[in-house]
């Protein structure tokens, strides 16, 4: 049995695929490339360049492959460029994983594991945030990822797959073994942009809004290390293979970080002082938005291994470290020779 994995070689996707090779899977990356890296795809996987939404593509590959759950990365994950784009997030991520969900499940695929946000809750009333809040989604990509969800559930209730939706809180790091890590172009995320200022690729770092009602004033989120994050995909999929029910599940570590403490937590790893620039509130941004991950621990037995801020920073320096200055991969710096994964065109 093969496992769909779309959006394999982004960021999240790459550290999927390499945990699901090491569990003995055989793996098949669907992604068009439009922010992934071809040679973040491991060359164990085969590597099928297309859109979700591209049904042709799609029953192309369920065709040719026993295929018996998918993991659905792919698409468009940055808040203030969705309140400028709406519909593009909402062509990228709701229509296109809508002709998505069709075709996989007309082929009879009955698991689907997807990539959902802490974004689908909006504004938390107060402190950590649990899978039984409101939703109220604040930024059309929250609500892209929270119309998907609806359709999940409706697809489950009408017996088409069984699902687990995992909402991610702020993932960040790298791989520890240095064979993959945030490569995005023009990649938004705090830790990330504050690596690189670290490492003068950038000339300083925003802190965009010091008015929040927050201990210090900047943004408050919870930091979850890319590398726990795809154990809960594993977790989720063995629910899943086990006959397990559908499902929302958290996934952070209910600890909120603000941006000076990660401003602190860089200088720390990279031993430097950052410039950095107060800047006004991002659109779409909300003050605090932290975990209550006490439903993925119980019901699925996640145990975080990589809980720490430091280890977080310091792997994503690493990885940083190891990019050229346009954002290319090195090869002799990520662990082991980059062969590109297997490219197979379908015809369509
Ligand atoms: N942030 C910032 N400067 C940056 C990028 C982000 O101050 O250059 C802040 C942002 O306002 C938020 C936090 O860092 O409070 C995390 O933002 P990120 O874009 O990493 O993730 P998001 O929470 O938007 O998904």
């Amino acid at each position: 049995m093969t496992v769909l994995v779309t959006g394999g070689a982004g960021y999240i996707g790459s550290h999927m695929c390499l945990a699901l090779l090491e569990q003995g899977e055989d793996v098949v990356v669907l992604d068009n490339l439009s922010t992934g890296l071809r040679e973040l795809v491991p060359s164990e996987c085969v590597f099928v360049k297309g859109c979700v939404g591209d049904e042709h593509v799609v029953r192309g590959i369920l065709a040719r492959h026993d295929i018996d759950a998918v993991i659905h990365f792919a698409g468009a994950t940055v808040v203030p460029e969705s309140v400028e784009r709406p519909f593009f997030y909402y062509r990228n991520n709701t229509a296109a994983t809508r002709n998505f969900l069709e075709t996989v499940s007309d082929h009879g695929v009955g698991r689907v594991v997807f990539s959902s946000t802490a974004a689908v809750y909006g504004t938390p009333e107060s402190g950590t945030v649990a899978e039984t809040a409101p939703t109220a989604p604040a930024s059309p990509y929250g609500r892209s990822k929270l119309m998907t969800e609806w359709m999940l559930e409706d697809g489950a209730r009408a017996g088409a797959f069984r699902y687990v939706a995992l909402r991610y809180f702020n993932v960040a790091g790298a791989d520890p073994e240095g064979r993959t890590g945030q490569s995005t172009p023009r990649a938004t995320h705090l830790i990330k942009l504050a690596c690189q200022a670290a490492l003068g690729r950038v000339p300083h770092l925003g802190i965009f809004g010091t008015d929040y009602p927050t201990p210090d004033g900047t943004g408050v989120r919870d930091y979850i290390h890319v590398s726990d994050l795809v154990v809960a995909h594993l977790l989720a999929l063995r629910h899943l293979r086990r006959g397990g029910e559908s499902g929302v599940f958290n996934c952070g570590y209910g600890t909120g970080y603000s941006v000076r403490e990660i401003v602190a937590a860089v200088e720390r790893a990279a031993d430097c002082r950052l410039a950095v620039r107060e800047m006004p509130r991002r659109p779409g941004d909300l003050a605090s938005v932290v975990a209550d991950p006490g439903r993925l621990k119980a019901r699925l037995g996640w145990t975080p291994r990589f809980d720490d801020i430091d280890a977080i920073v310091g792997s994503a320096l690493a990885w940083e470290r190891g990019l050229a200055l346009d954002g290319t991969v090195l090869s002799p710096l990520v662990g082991r020779p980059r062969t590109p994964a297997l490219q197979i065109n379908y015809p369509t």
